[in-house]
């Protein structure tokens, strides 16, 4: 039988509401589930690596995957420029993996429009102030970034309609709670565990209607 493929789901969320650390934690509870390493023109922070938490990239390079269409989404996001590699969520998807695309909401647009099957979750934080908190908290932007980012995220909360579900990250152990059992429910989806369950139904079921 061929491989079920795997799903994909688009998570955002304006910068500090929490998204990398819910990612972070959820791949470590659910199996054959990865997330996308984007290729971005950001600076790496301290203690980022390539390959790893991006594809550190100059815009020159940025511009000839464009051109190549490589990206399966991009999007300039702060300043910088984000995408996602297409071949390589393709080939994941095609592995029965399911795929995170942490990406902004001008992505996420994209993506719905090629692949309209895509889940997508939006995360929000509790109020502004937690927000300015936890940019401030993660001690590695400077203030000047931390405040565009502010003044970006209240435009990108304006968003959070356009997405399947919403999580507000207050207590953390809470949402990420609530993120697992958005994948979990969709993974038991009756199309999805006939794949999944093929040998146990057909010997279970044989006759099912
Ligand atoms: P087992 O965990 O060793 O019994 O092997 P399985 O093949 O039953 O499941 C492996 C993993 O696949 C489990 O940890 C599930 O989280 C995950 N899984 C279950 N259903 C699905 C699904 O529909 N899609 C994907 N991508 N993973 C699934
Ligand atoms: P994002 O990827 O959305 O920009 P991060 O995951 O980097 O956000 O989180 C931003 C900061 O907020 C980090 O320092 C993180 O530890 C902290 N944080 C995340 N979730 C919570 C929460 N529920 N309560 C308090 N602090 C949080
Ligand atoms: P950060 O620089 O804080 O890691 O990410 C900044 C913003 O860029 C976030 O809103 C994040 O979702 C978005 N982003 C990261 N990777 C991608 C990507 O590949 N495509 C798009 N469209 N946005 C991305």
């Amino acid at each position: 039988m061929a491989q079920p493929r795997g799903r994909l789901y688009i998570l955002s969320a304006p910068s500090g509401a929490g998204k990398t650390s819910l990612v972070a934690a959820l791949l470590q509870q659910l199996s054959q589930l990865e997330v996308s390493v984007s290729h971005t023109t950001r600076a790496p922070r301290p203690g980022e690596q390539d390959g790893v938490n991006y594809h550190f990239t100059n815009r020159d390079a940025f511009q000839k995957l464009v051109d190549q269409g490589a990206f399966f989404e991009w999007a300039e996001v702060f300043g910088n420029c984000y995408g996602t590699s297409r071949l390589t969520v393709e080939a994941r998807l095609a592995a029965g993996v399911d795929v995170i695309l942490e990406i902004d909401w001008q992505g996420a647009q994209q993506v719905r429009k090629q692949m309209p099957e895509a889940i997508s979750v939006f995360i929000l934080p509790p109020s502004q102030e937690a927000l300015r908190q936890r940019l401030t908290a993660r001690g590695q932007d400077s203030v000047e970034i931390i405040e565009g980012r502010m003044q970006q995220a209240i435009s990108e909360m304006s968003h959070y309609p356009e997405y399947d579900y919403l999580v507000i990250n207050d207590d953390f152990a809470q949402a990420l709670t609530e993120l697992q059992a958005i994948f979990t429910a969709n993974r038991l989806r009756l199309d999805r565990q006939m794949q999944h369950q093929a040998a146990l139904l057909a010997n279970l079921v044989p006759n099912a209607s």
